[in-house]
């Protein structure tokens, strides 16, 4: 005897990436940020009385609506705070998505995309990226004909870190009958050099999302904090409908306002991540790995073909020595391990203990 719904017992939940206890480990398997918050983050925590909790939060978060807002040039309205990004993909699955619909993705991309379609017993396109991670030509078409009331593309891609320009985004868009939600978790990574802008696209395209979290780019993934980017109507039925009532609590409003409106430490951040990546990115080049073009915080690394080690011998020969990073058991990633960069001595311990395990296997 079950209770479940046919649709959740049928299904498997998502599979989290390793978050160990013990404090004396190199962790590179979540796409943490290892810079902390804003000092300003600090200080608004100090400066919280909790008397000050006995109270319902703003039902709306307006104060950091109105930062956000202010941050990407936008009206409140085209806002609304989510429990972490997850919950933005949540609401849009329920908000757009009904039993029985169509609903598209790339593959592979973020594995919650899938268990979140299965909650809703939506019916899931997954369009497979090309060898350089690109979508098929006819992508529109299919998800037409499939009836994709919503699909969820990751840019810059996880876990390749490929970026994609936004031009051709906004054609997608345009020429989709459903929801496009853009998920930009990692977009703070991108270099400004790229001139990727797609919240310029939400001008012209009353069916776009845009998703951002505070998790990466502000080094708060424990706070859980995102947003959902689109136009006033797209937006209105999810922040007067089908979010809970006081989805940001008091603490993450005053906190995220706090982080938001402190962008020269977020940039200065940023920089540093980019700078880290690039040196993590030659030193795993010098030991064979090919890496992907990432635009992000993580480096999908390809094990050197001829090596005896494969992807799943170094994953757990660098868990061995708390070093932890992501292996997937998935035909499209054979053979490769994502790397979070991690800070400057984090990442040359890890290029030293990969060198040490390469030269043990081939001897
Ligand atoms: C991290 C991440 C999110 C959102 O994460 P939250 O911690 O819930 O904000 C969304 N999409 C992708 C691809 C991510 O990697």
């Amino acid at each position: 005897m079950t209770y479940e719904r046919a649709n959740i017992a049928a299904m498997t939940g998502y599979s989290y990436g390793e978050q160990p206890d013990s404090g004396d480990v190199i962790k590179l398997n979540t796409n943490e940020n290892p810079h902390p918050p804003s000092p300003a983050v600090q200080a608004a925590l100090d400066a919280i009385d909790v008397s000050s909790l006995r109270v319902y939060p703003s039902a709306t978060g307006q104060a950091l609506r109105e930062a956000v807002a202010k941050h990407h040039g936008l009206t409140p309205a085209h806002v609304v705070l989510t429990h972490g990004g997850d919950e933005a993909l949540r609401l849009a699955m329920t908000t757009f998505v009904g039993p029985g619909d169509g609903f598209g993705m790339a593959d592979p991309s973020y594995s919650l995309y899938p268990v979140l379609a299965q909650v809703q017993d939506a019916r899931i396109l997954r369009l497979p990226l090309d060898d350089n991670w690109c979508l098929p030509d006819n992508t529109a078409e299919q998800l037409n004909r499939h009836g994709a009331r919503l699909t969820c593309l990751v840019n810059p891609h996880a876990p390749s870190g490929v970026l994609q320009p936004a031009a051709p985004l906004g054609t997608l868009a345009r020429a989709l009958d459903g929801v496009l939600l853009l998920d930009e978790a990692y977009a703070d990574f991108v270099a400004p050099d790229q001139g990727y802008d797609a919240i310029a696209l939400l001008r012209d395209c009353a069916n776009l999302l845009i998703l951002r979290t505070f998790s990466k780019g502000y080094s708060l993934a424990g706070l859980r904090l995102g947003y959902l980017l689109g136009n006033p109507a797209l937006i209105e039925p999810i922040a007067s409908k089908t979010r809970d009532s006081y989805n940001i609590d008091g603490l993450s409003q005053a906190l995220g306002t706090a982080s938001i409106s402190d962008q020269a430490y977020a940039r200065k951040v940023w920089g540093q991540v980019r700078d880290d990546r690039d040196a993590l990115r030659a030193g795993l080049g010098q030991l064979g790995f090919g890496i992907e073009p990432s635009q992000t915080n993580f480096l999908l690394a390809q094990v050197p073909d001829g090596q005896a080690a494969t992807a799943r011998r170094l994953f757990g020969g660098l868990r061995d020595q708390q070093i932890f990073v992501r292996y997937f058991e998935d035909p499209r990633l054979a053979n490769k391990l994502r790397i979070s960069v991690g800070t400057a001595s984090h990442n040359q311990r890890l290029i030293a203990a990969l060198q040490q395990l390469l030269s043990e296997s081939a001897a």
